[in-house]
């Protein structure tokens, strides 16, 4: 699709489109042919308290709506987000690159969180002992904290703050969104939709921008919490500077994620499972499959299944049909990723497939193509780093423990996967490898909105996980009442 006007994008405060601060603002590219599409603001700190006080306003009535009316309204919510499905998943992969497909999976998970929060009456429920002695009893109460700061990324721009905003208003909170400036086109259409469901106004706000959004959002005092999703160094400045300013925190970051190819696993299931969690969205998910530990007896069949699983890859602008690898999100992170290319080959890894020879890759659009390593080890950067785009790296093991050993050496903890059909073998993973979610026979273990979602070591600052219960717990704080009756 050829984009005819530049939108120039607005904030949202008190449930009005308005102009930020200042003049100063960034283009926003769609990957896919280089084109500008939009200019997002490059708001200040004003904006900010603007967006903060008039959330810390609306906490105030919010927080007295009863739930079940608060539920309704994501109800409502739901059902437009199902009705306007096509058109989410369109401004996903024209802003983030992603294949249409990618992009409407990803609208499916936004949508299951608001199905989560709107279970609201049930999860805010407190819990009662009415004799902990004679005549005595105690009960749990859930409140609201008041204004939360939604900081998300690029590469999921409707999941990821719909792994917050959803459950934070629906437990009585107000929500001031920091969306990526790289993808902020589908975070406007997200408010606006969320005014058509009847979403009262101030009760979610939208301050677009770069560092300053985010400082203002830390050092505000009338913010409550922070959820952060991003790369690692930005997770860790944000947790260290927001619990310093007494909020919680939760910061989810970078990753490097492991699979474990054992001998005796189903190596076409494998390959397929691998070839999509590492090249689907051009890597940039937080769950691409970044390394595979593969069982020395199997890793030459391993691999030419694996490549040509790749080398049948359609690559191209993701709004075409069949396309399945779109391109990274910018020029800049093009280069980087050829630059590791190089590195890779310059530390000794065997190139065995070389992205940078796709015929997409000469074209406008920011394409790099699969690319595979083999005889990676863990003193490489390859191996090392988070390269967040479509780069495998394959290291050879002799067995089970010596693929944990490995992986377990990695400063990332997000996922972890192993292929196998060996009971004793997943038991073994699950109980010593480092990961936060695993996944046995499959390569991308995302939870579920009802279960929580994070990862351990770098990958994870902070107590309780984004979704599920966890993200309950974040978004609310208890009283317990002891009553005498008399
Ligand atoms: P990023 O860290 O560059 O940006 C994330 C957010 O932080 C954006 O809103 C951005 O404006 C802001 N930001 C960036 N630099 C900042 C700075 N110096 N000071 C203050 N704010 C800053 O991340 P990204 O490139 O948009 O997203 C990709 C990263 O996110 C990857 O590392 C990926 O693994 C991670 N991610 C993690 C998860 C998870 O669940 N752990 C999920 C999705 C993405």
């Amino acid at each position: 699709m050829t984009q005819t006007a530049v939108k120039e994008v607005k904030n949202y405060i008190g449930g009005k489109w308005v102009e930020a601060n200042t003049d100063k603002t960034e283009a926003v590219y769609n990957p896919a042919t280089g084109e500008v599409i939009a200019n997002v603001p490059v708001s200040t700190k004003e904006d900010v308290d603007h967006a903060v006080q008039v959330a810390a306003e609306a906490f105030q009535s919010w927080k007295e709506v009863a739930v079940p009316k608060r539920a309704r309204i994501l109800f409502k919510y739901q059902q437009l987000l199902v009705d306007n499905w096509e058109e989410l998943a369109k401004i996903i992969t024209i802003e983030n690159g992603k294949s249409y497909a990618e992009a409407y999976g990803e609208v499916q998970r936004g949508i299951e969180n608001v199905e989560f929060a709107a279970g609201a009456p049930s999860l805010m429920m407190g819990e009662q002992l009415p004799s902990i002695a004679t005549e005595l009893e105690s009960g749990v109460y859930r409140y609201p904290i008041g204004v939360i700061g939604g900081i998300t990324p690029f590469n999921f721009p409707m999941m990821v703050p719909c792994w917050m905003f959803p459950m934070a208003i629906a437990t009585g909170n107000t929500f001031v969104l920091k969306p990526s400036e790289r993808t902020p086109l589908l975070a406007n259409r997200l408010a606006e939709l969320l005014e058509e469901a009847g979403l009262p106004e101030g009760v979610f706000n939208i301050v677009h921008g770069a560092h300053d959004v985010v400082n203002g959002l830390l050092d505000h005092k009338k913010v409550a919490a922070i959820s952060f999703v991003g790369s690692q160094p930005v997770a860790e400045y944000v947790y260290k500077r927001g619990t310093d300013n007494l909020k919680r925190v939760q910061a989810l970051a970078g990753a490097k994620n492991h699979s474990i190819v054992l001998a005796d696993a189903n190596l076409d299931n494998a390959t397929t499972q691998i070839m999509n969690a590492a090249f689907g969205s051009a890597g940039e998910r937080c769950m691409a499959a970044s390394v595979v530990a593969v069982e020395d007896s199997v890793a030459d069949e391993f691999i030419s299944l694996l490549t040509q699983k790749a080398n049948e890859i359609e690559i191209g602008n993701g709004l075409d049909d069949g396309v399945f690898l779109g391109p990274v999100i910018r020029e800049q992170h093009k280069e980087r990723t050829l630059n590791y290319i190089e590195t890779g080959e310059q530390e000794g890894a065997k190139l065995v497939r070389d992205g940078r020879n796709d015929e997409a890759v000469q074209q406008k659009g920011y394409f790099v193509g699969p690319t595979i390593f083999d005889n990676v080890t863990s003193e490489m950067k390859i191996w090392q780093d988070e390269i967040f785009a479509p780069v495998l790296s394959i290291a050879r093991v002799k067995d089970l423990d010596d693929a944990i050993d490995l992986s377990n050496q990695s400063r990332f903890a997000n996922g972890a996967c192993i292929f196998t059909k060996d009971g004793g073998s997943v038991r073994r993973f699950r109980e010593t490898i480092d990961a936060g979610m695993l996944g046995v026979n499959i390569g991308v273990p995302a939870p579920m909105a009802f279960f929580p979602f994070s990862g351990w070591k770098d990958s994870f600052y902070g107590d309780l996980h984004a979704n599920g219960k966890d993200g309950l717990h974040f978004y609310t704080r208890k009283k317990v009442i002891t009553t005498k009756w008399v």
